[in-house]
């Protein structure tokens, strides 16, 4: 499943195709979303913007329309000039959003019609494949029904604080005491964003078993959870970093051609020995989505 990152990454690459536009096509082979395109057509709404909220991928149009998107583990957007070959097979798709600038023929083009042609040129289309949830919304219909308004609060959001996540953590620990911790930082409703790679590294750069219930975990080990979640997913969304997750850099930064295990601290490296320590990482399913944590020994007790 798609981590938060990587549906901030996507949103961002929406927006900047898509993202002011006029709609001038759209498609879907959805029923629902269909039929409100029937009542209510997309094509001359404006791309108003693209925003991420935790896993959601949401894209908001003029006269408030919203088209919340949930990737869940096949899910994702393309985007692809008009006209160029889709890299998944039409069956795939559920949903096409083509958008092109809105601005009128400029006057000063006529002098030079090729710098015009070049300026228009920004006509891109985002495709929607394999996407298990996506829903036309209003404003309100968003705030009254969908789960993206019980989202927690989203670790990439700029409104994002430490204080903040730690009191979602604290608030969790009074409700559910004897939750485990590694299914809290995947709870989207307490925190935003996590998915299973984060969860085991955030877990083990705060040196906290993830096996250990909340109502054991202390005011400082709830900051260093944070705080190592805010930190991981940040520099992993920055502009100009590779799209794979680095949480490990090693003594040299070679990113390169490194296989997924060599980018982390312990996911995926069952058996291989801690970084830190050279106790042999451990891994064990965890809770009733019995998604699997990995974790050392020695340096989460
Ligand atoms: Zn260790």
């Amino acid at each position: 499943m798609p981590e938060g990152d990587t549906i901030y990454r996507t949103a961002r690459t929406v927006q900047k195709a898509i993202g002011g536009k006029v709609v001038t096509a759209f498609e879907t082979g959805l029923a629902k979303l269909a039929a409100v395109n029937d009542e209510s057509p997309i094509v001359g709404r404006t791309v108003e913007r693209v925003e991420a909220r935790g896993k959601w991928c949401l894209i908001f149009f003029s006269g408030d329309l919203i088209l919340v998107t949930h990737m869940l583990m096949s899910g994702s957007w393309h985007i692809y000039r008009v006209g160029e070959r889709w890299k998944l097979p039409r069956r795939m798709m559920r949903v096409v959003v083509r958008a092109s600038e809105a601005s009128v023929f400029p006057t000063h083009a006529r002098k030079d019609a090729h710098e015009w042609a070049t300026q228009s040129s920004g006509a891109f289309e985002a495709v929607l494949f394999n996407a298990q949830i996506a829903e036309f919304h209003t404003a309100r219909s968003l705030e009254r029904s969908s789960q993206v308004s019980k989202l927690g609060p989203d670790v990439l959001s700029e409104g994002f604080s430490v204080e903040g996540g730690v009191r979602a953590l604290r608030e969790r620990a009074a409700s559910h005491p004897e939750d485990e911790i590694g299914v809290v930082l995947l709870n989207q409703r307490v925190m935003a964003g996590l998915g299973n790679v984060y969860k085991s590294e955030v877990a083990f750069a705060a040196g906290v078993n993830p096996f250990r219930a909340m109502r054991t975990i202390t005011e400082r080990e709830m900051e260093a959870l944070v705080e190592a979640a805010q930190r991981y997913m940040t520099a992993n969304v920055a502009v100009g970093t590779s799209e794979q997750m680095v949480t490990y850099t090693g003594p040299r930064r070679t990113t390169r051609a490194m296989d997924h295990g060599a980018r982390m601290w312990v996911y995926r490296r069952q058996g291989e020995e801690c970084r830190r320590c050279g106790a042999a990482i451990l891994m064990r399913k965890q809770g009733a989505q019995v998604r699997s944590t990995y974790w050392c020994p020695v340096c989460q007790p």
